[in-house]
């Protein structure tokens, strides 16, 4: 366990967890939306911190990075806990679970860059779940690899608060933002969460220079409609994103979205055929 950053204390023990746009408010011994920050006796503690319940070593392009060295690999580690509740998460087995509902290693910051350097490995990635939910951890590592001339990738949702994620940035050189849908509304109803902090992510990482790109997975009947996919497109040119990639990506059925279809191939091509003609200049299609 190792206290978190980026916490308030209340009256009776209880805390406010500043680190994303939840905020959770938290008496003694509960945990937070995320389910791996704990109020330990008016202490704020992550409870995932060195305990990765993934670790493996994939191709950059899996993140998925494009554009971000083609044809190396990275170190990927994901901690349990998310602070986002999709319907069709594809890794809700250790999204979703609490920390004592996984099997977990034991690798401290060190040990996994010292891995990552041993199997000449040249970056690591925080990822399967959601990274900036074990942000100690993230930010530990991340910060060891960088002195010790490793790459960091950070593959997220986006839904953090802007001190954490300016903290951070400084030591991650890429990332794949999930931007789940240009709705506020969708992310309500299918992603327990808010479109707001996600767009401001977005905007943070990339005036901050990080290698920024970005997935849009299009779900049949809930985001895939043409005008839903051009204003999200529109938005990003006029945001000056115009040059990040852009993955569509392919649906299929999964977790408590099982009776969905997988998403039409012909709706992919759609989108990138609505996505250039709005002015993204690179775009990939995934899952097909
Ligand atoms: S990081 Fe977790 S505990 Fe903190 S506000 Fe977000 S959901 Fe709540």
């Amino acid at each position: 366990m190792k206290e978190c950053l980026y916490y308030h204390r209340l009256d009776g023990n209880r805390l406010r967890c500043m680190l994303c746009p939840h905020g959770c408010t938290l008496a003694e011994g509960q945990r937070g939306r995320c389910g791996s920050r704990r109020n330990l006796r008016g202490t704020l503690v992550s409870e995932v911190y060195a305990r990765p319940c993934a670790v493996a070593v994939d191709p950059v392009e899996k993140k998925p990075l494009a554009e971000f060295h083609p044809g190396t690999k990275c170190l990927s580690l994901a901690c349990a806990g998310c602070n986002l509740r999709c319907l069709n998460c594809q890794n809700h087995d250790i999204s979703q679970a609490r920390p004592d509902e996984v099997e977990c290693y034991e690798l401290m910051p060190e040990r996994a860059v010292d891995l990552a350097l041993k199997h000449h490995i040249p970056g690591i990635a925080y990822t399967y779940t959601e990274p900036l939910t074990w942000y100690e951890y993230t930010y530990d590592t991340a910060r060891l690899a960088h002195e010790k001339g490793l790459w960091n990738i950070l593959v997220s949702a986006g839904f953090i608060n802007h001190d954490p994620l300016s903290e951070l940035m400084p030591y991650i050189d890429a990332a794949n933002i999930d931007l789940k849908a240009f709705s506020d509304d969708i992310y309500r109803k299918v992603c327990g969460a808010r479109l707001q902090p996600v767009l401001d992510t977005l905007l943070n990482l990339h005036e901050a220079g990080v290698h920024l790109e970005i997935t849009n997975l299009l779900i049949p009947g809930v985001n895939d409609g043409g005008e839903l996919v051009r204003s999200m497109c529109r938005w990003l040119v006029e945001n000056g994103l115009g040059d990040c990639p852009l993955h569509f990506s392919r649906f299929f059925p999964q977790y408590n979205m099982r009776n969905s279809r997988p998403t039409p191939r012909k709706t992919l091509f759609d989108a990138r055929d609505i996505a250039y003609s709005e002015g993204i200049r690179k775009v990939y299609l995934g899952n097909l």
